[in-house]
């Protein structure tokens, strides 16, 4: 299968720390990637450096064939591809929630307010926020602001998804509900890559999980393979600590 997104050799410092060092990658089309690892792992900031929020300090980022690292290369059609969902939502605080979902396709995609609220409300059903269009995010929970975020991020209809750990500000009880649209998203096809500290959905909704370690890859595989038969010491340490903080 083709890669959507294919890293090789990535690195990323600020100043004289190196917080990624030689990521190779990739992610293909219609896979789910878990990226699991402790706090300071590098996971956000390779997520970062994938959708050029960071400027990686080098390798290859191959995108349809081509580097788009490259000097000459235009990134702005590149980063609409790729869809973004933060851990603190990032929703525009002063519009509604059907707006939020609209003004990105109509500056960015140059779509018509008519398409756009269509799109929208397409994407608000798939998340079950479509009967809150007139909301502003200040009257809704904080897993109901998440689910408008993952709408508005498919509306943009992008090739790939990203989600920084998605549910780690949410209170306990609202994790259920955004994990089973996003669960829901992956069985759907969708290509997702995930920085998550959900062992669970890791375990039962990935293809692949990454486990990050001070930087690096430090082993990678399927969920059998990194949860129940790990090989390097430092994964089975990290996977007994988060067992332990259960
Ligand atoms: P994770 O998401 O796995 O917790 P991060 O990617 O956020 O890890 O951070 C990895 C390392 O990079 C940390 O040591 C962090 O302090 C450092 N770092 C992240 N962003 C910056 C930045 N903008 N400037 C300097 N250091 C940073
Ligand atoms: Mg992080």
């Amino acid at each position: 299968m083709d890669a959507v997104i294919d890293i090789q050799h990535l690195s990323k410092a600020f100043g004289s720390h190196q917080v990624l060092k030689d990521i190779d990658f990739s992610v293909k089309k219609g896979e789910v990637v878990c990226i699991i690892g402790s706090s300071g792992s590098g996971k956000s900031t390779l997520l970062r450096c994938i959708n050029l929020l960071e400027k990686p300090t080098g390798g290859q980022i191959i995108y349809h064939n081509e580097n788009i690292l490259d000097k000459k290369h235009d990134i702005t059609a590149y980063r609409t591809k790729l869809g973004m969902v933060f851990q603190q939502f990032n929703l525009f605080n002063n519009h509604n929630v059907l707006n939020n979902c609209v003004v990105g396709q109509i500056k960015v995609l140059k779509r018509s307010r008519e398409d756009a609220e269509k799109v929208a409300m397409k994407y608000l059903k798939v998340v079950g926020m479509d009967k809150y269009i007139n909301a502003k995010p200040k009257q809704l929970s904080g897993g109901q602001k998440q689910r408008v975020a993952i709408a508005r991020a498919l509306a943009m209809e992008p090739d790939v998804l990203l989600f920084d750990e998605p549910t780690s500000a949410l209170d306990p009880e609202m994790v259920g509900e955004v994990l089973k649209v996003m669960k829901e998203l992956a069985e759907s096809g969708l290509t997702m890559l995930v920085v998550t500290h959900e062992m669970g959905f890791a375990k039962e909704v990935s293809d692949r999980v990454v486990f990050m370690d001070k930087g690096v890859i430090a082993e990678e595989g399927t969920p059998d393979q990194i949860f129940n038969h790990p090989k390097e010491e430092r994964t089975k340490e990290f996977l007994q600590r988060t067992r332990n903080s259960i």
